[in-house]
């Protein structure tokens, strides 16, 4: 497992809530923050501490020590001017990672202005892997890399059942790599290309999007 962090998630909407959960379940301490009484009341048997506090006032940021945590998370939903106080506050003092939700892209802009470390948009986001999943149906999940590189984790067809890797010659052919092979629980990193595909198996494959797509298209 990763070193274990501190986090403080400020803010127990949906997301901040979910971002609480996750950290505690990967192992990690998490301090929660919200104004509303009754979240951080639903939060103090899962977080490792939970205090009511309006994080857009100084004082309370100070003395709950909030510069000894490595990750700050900026969940405030609505209310656009305390999300953007509040980060400005943690960067004032010197929190080296920032992480805020941003409502929308004027949001993002004064977020990053103002110095926050890294910005996130959920609802746009999770609305992007959907419809990727929604239009693909061989696409299980993706990770975007960038705008042109992602990994993507494919269901393998019954054109690809027992063809090996090295007669498929897919590095050569698409320019796409074939990065690991799932088949139900167990998953074998960097198959070798002998390795026989089934239609069970799921490829995790690494490339530029339009080399993905051909290899997608012409080869499964
Ligand atoms: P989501 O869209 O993720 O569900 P919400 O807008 O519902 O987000 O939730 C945001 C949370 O942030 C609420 O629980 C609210 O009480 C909290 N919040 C808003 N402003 C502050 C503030 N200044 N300090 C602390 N918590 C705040």
């Amino acid at each position: 497992m990763t070193r274990k962090k501190q986090f403080i998630v400020i803010g127990l909407g949906r997301f901040g809530g979910s971002v609480c959960r996750e950290l505690v379940r990967m192992g990690h301490e998490v301090l929660v923050m919200d104004m509303d009484e009754h979240k951080v009341n639903e939060y103090a048997n899962i977080a490792t501490h939970a205090v009511v506090a309006d994080a857009t006032d100084e004082q309370s940021l100070r003395s709950l020590g909030v510069r000894n945590f490595d990750y700050v998370i900026v969940a405030i939903g609505e209310n656009i001017q305390a999300s953007i106080l509040t980060t400005l506050l943690l960067k004032e003092l010197q929190i080296k990672n920032v992480w805020v939700k941003a409502k929308n892209d004027y949001h993002h802009r004064v977020l990053t202005k103002i110095g926050a470390d890294q910005v996130v948009h959920p609802e746009k986001d999770m609305g992007k892997r959907v419809a990727q999943q929604m239009a693909d149906d061989k696409v299980i999940d993706y990770i975007e890399l960038s705008d042109v590189y992602s990994i993507v984790e494919l269901v393998a067809t019954s054109k690809l059942e027992g063809k090996s890797l090295l007669e498929l010659n897919i590095r050569a052919r698409f320019g796409v790599t074939i990065l690991a092979i799932k088949t139900g629980e167990s998953i074998n990193i960097s198959p070798e290309p002998d390795y026989r595909i089934s239609v069970k198996d799921m490829l995790i494959v690494i490339g530029h999007n339009d080399d993905i797509k051909r290899f997608e298209d012409q080869a499964m």
